[in-house]
């Protein structure tokens, strides 16, 4: 269902350039002016060539900017109550730019780390009437390239006044991730996608008040979302700073096989860190009772 293209221009950068693209604020500032970067500066792997030396992060290069995706917005039901809450619940010009600029900073950290960021080019929201809350996919001509983020107008109406611009955020950046992950050339459990989705919205700051941590230790490792998310949190404070993008990483260069992959990026069955993370927290539980 391909979209009529350039229907609704992306909205001018309320930032301008000299602003300082300092790389520890995610800010619009330098997103927002780099959404109109000609193609072949869009072009993946800028950062490879300086990667051996960088490795500590202090010899990085505050110019380079991971490439920006062209940004749109279409309104499918202008009249429909959703709608009127999105638009005045969040201000989609800056809102968008900065949570691009979050998500590829949470899975590559700089251009110049040697991450391999996937070229997408353009990355269109559709708020809608539709069920569910939303949902990523690639636009039918070019699906890895081209995203469309639906965003269901019925969900946004249904959040709590109080909560909207925060879970609005929230479902945006999850959504984000989907543009922005890899996926085991197509094999990774969906648990874990959606599990790295919603890691990266809990290190935002973002998690709803109904996601509790301690739940996912009565499910499995791969139960996707924050259950998942909370265990891939706890790999990051166990194997330390960057093992989610790792596991990213790792999603990138093989098909994945469930032994093969974990034992190689952490050096033990996932079956295994599931079984330490349950024990700990059991233990942190009987520490607090
Ligand atoms: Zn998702």
């Amino acid at each position: 269902m391909p979209l009529p293209q350039g229907t609704t221009p992306v909205p001018l950068p309320i930032f301008l350039p000299g602003m300082s693209p300092a790389d520890s604020t995610p800010t619009s500032a330098a997103a927002a002016t780099t959404t109109q970067l000609p193609e072949h500066l869009t072009k993946e792997g800028a950062g490879d060539k300086t990667a051996s030396s960088t490795t500590n992060g202090l010899s990085e290069s505050p110019a380079k900017e991971f490439p920006q995706p062209r940004l749109r917005l279409h309104l499918n039901e202008l009249t429909d109550a959703g709608t009127s809450i999105f638009l005045s619940s969040i201000s989609p010009s800056s809102l968008l730019p900065s949570a691009v600029s979050r998500v590829q900073k949470a899975l590559y950290v700089h251009p110049s780390r040697g991450y391999h960021m996937p070229n997408t080019r353009s990355v269109t929201l559709i708020v809608r009437p539709m069920d569910g809350v939303a949902y990523t996919t690639g636009i039918e001509i070019d699906p890895e390239q081209h995203k469309e983020i639906h965003l269901s107008s019925r969900f946004v109406a249904s959040i709590s006044p109080e909560r909207r611009s925060q879970e609005l955020e929230g479902v945006i950046v999850h959504e984000l991730v989907h543009c922005y992950q890899y996926n085991g050339h197509g094999h990774a459990p969906g648990g874990l996608i959606e599990g790295i989705a919603d890691w990266v919205r809990l290190g935002a700051g973002l998690a709803p008040p109904h996601w509790r941590k301690g739940e996912e230790v009565k499910g499995k490792w791969d139960a996707g979302y924050q259950h998942t998310a909370y265990f891939l949190q706890y790999l990051e404070e166990r194997f330390g700073e960057g093992t989610v993008r790792r596991l990213n990483e790792g999603l990138r260069t093989a098909r994945y096989e469930e032994k093969p992959f974990w034992t190689q990026t952490l050096g033990r069955p996932v079956e295994q860190l599931w079984e330490d993370y349950k024990k700990e927290d059991e233990l942190k539980r009987g520490t607090r009772s």
